[in-house]
């Protein structure tokens, strides 16, 4: 049994008050001066504790209240409340929700599983991954001594492709072309976010977690002489164009045409393995399948950061994957080729999910940005200042933010495979039986009832 992957994180301190999602806001008119004020009684000290950040120009009260609304219950007066601070209210966007982003600040912070408390107050179903559950089956009867005993789960995955049959010589030894593979511990690579300027400083950090974690990033080739020279091995640089390949890395990503045979721009470059890059539009199933019999063996598909299609926002990268592994499979391909998408991977339950779906490994790429306390609010895309002052934050600081985000995705994949009674992860590809999706529920469950015609009366 190979030594067992754990992924160690130590807590790396916020460098600004993060914004949270309520506020305090208390009013002094009409205050009756009672003799002892709720605001005293506060157990966790908090109108004590209290004082302005200078530097941010913030109050600290909304920081430290542990939303336990004591004092807001108990003023006579009911001159103190609780609000969804706007601030937290405006980051991110529909997908990039505040309430993803702060989880992702405190997996960086801590390196911990975010817990909300008993039972789930979100909404059953929704677009994309969230209209998929999976098949927790066998969390009632976990292994022996739980998901970090004895009883081996892997994580690991293969890049690369594998021949479908053994081919044996006359003298009865294997022959037939080399398979090569890469191994990393973990289904997650690290990918530089497009169309943001990072500071060298970050694109080091990054690079040391990618060495860390015992995976890849992948960074722009010109970026990539910002990172180590020990960390080399682990950047895969994306050679847009004819850029030559720089030395001492094992994989390179390129948008190279699909049409042209891999082996032709393989024979150019010294790394042993390329990833083609293709975007995620309508037909990518039949791209795909077009590099893979090209010779291509490691393929990334890129959506759009909100996990949909780049040409077609209606479509979600869920069903790309899902089109683009069934189309492998029923050209008995599948094992030729390893599939890595990317875009939208916001959550520690993307991971898995993509994977039933039928990809091999994702990309992260935002997330990485946000577990250095960005709040997606696009300042930078207008040249204007960082409120966090992101080209400031220190390459050992940015290391240990991002090993703790991932630390925190490993546990929670290693929770959702205990608890699917799957022991690696490499089994997990393309299992979508072991998932329920709500638009084939949804039809075998009701499809039968007919349609209902707008303005139609049901009696
Ligand atoms: S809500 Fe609770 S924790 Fe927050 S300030 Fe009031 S008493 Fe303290
Ligand atoms: S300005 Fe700073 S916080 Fe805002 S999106 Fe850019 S990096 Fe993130």
């Amino acid at each position: 049994m190979p030594a067992k992957y754990l992924v160690h994180t130590s807590p790396a301190a916020n460098r600004f008050e993060p914004i949270t999602k309520s506020g305090i806001i208390a009013w002094e008119e009409g205050c009756l001066k009672c003799a002892v004020c709720v605001k005293k009684r506060c157990v966790y000290k908090v109108y004590e504790k209290r004082g302005l950040n200078p530097r941010q120009m913030i109050d600290s009260i909304d920081n430290l209240c542990m939303n336990c609304l004591r004092c807001v219950q108990g003023c006579p007066r009911e001159l103190i409340h609780k609000s969804i601070s706007p601030e937290y209210a405006a980051m991110g966007d529909d997908y990039w929700s505040p309430d993803i982003i702060s989880k992702i600040w405190y997996q960086a912070q801590t390196g911990k599983i975010p817990v909300s408390g008993a039972g789930y107050p979100g909404p059953f179903s929704g677009p994309g991954f969230d209209s998929m559950w999976t098949d927790m089956s066998e969390i009632v009867r976990p292994t022996r001594d739980g998901i970090h005993g004895r009883e081996y789960i892997s994580t690991a995955v293969d890049l690369g492709g594998t021949e479908g049959a053994l081919c044996f010589g006359e003298d009865g030894l294997v022959s037939g072309p080399e398979i090569r593979l890469l191994d990393i511990p973990l289904p997650i690579l690290l990918r530089m976010p497009v169309s943001r300027k990072i500071s060298p400083n970050i694109i080091s950090g990054w690079a040391v977690a990618a060495k860390r974690l015992g995976t890849f990033l992948a960074v722009g080739a010109e970026e990539m002489v910002a990172a180590p020279e020990s960390c080399r091995p682990f950047l895969m640089p994306i050679l847009d164009g004819e850029v030559a390949c720089p030395e001492g890395v094992r994989v390179v990503e390129s948008t190279f045409s699909a049409e042209k045979d891999a082996n032709s721009f393989k024979s150019g470059n010294d790394a042993r393995f390329v990833c083609l890059r293709l975007p995620m539009n309508t037909g990518i199933e039949e791209r795909v399948l077009a590099a893979a019999r090209a010779g291509f063996s490691i393929i990334h598909i890129e959506a759009s950061p909100n996990g949909s299609f780049l040409d077609d926002p209606g479509k979600t990268m869920k069903d790309g994957i899902r089109a683009v592994h069934l189309g492998l499979v029923e050209a008995g391909i599948r094992d030729s080729v390893t599939i890595i998408v990317s875009g939208g991977i916001a959550m520690a339950e993307h991971v898995p999910k993509s994977l039933i779906c039928g990809a091999d490994a994702v990309f992260v790429d935002l997330a990485l940005l946000v577990a250095l306390e960005c709040r997606l609010c696009g300042r930078c895309d207008m040249d204007l200042p960082c409120p966090v002052e992101m080209d400031k934050a220190p390459p050992p600081w940015v290391a240990k933010r991002v090993v703790n985000l991932i630390g925190a995705w490993h546990n929670q994949l290693l929770e959702i495979m205990g608890a699917m009674g799957i022991r690696d992860a490499r089994r997990m590809r393309g299992e979508a039986g072991r998932a329920m999706f709500f638009e084939e529920l949804d039809k075998s469950t009701f499809q039968d009832l007919g349609r209902r015609e707008e303005g139609c009366e049901i009696e």
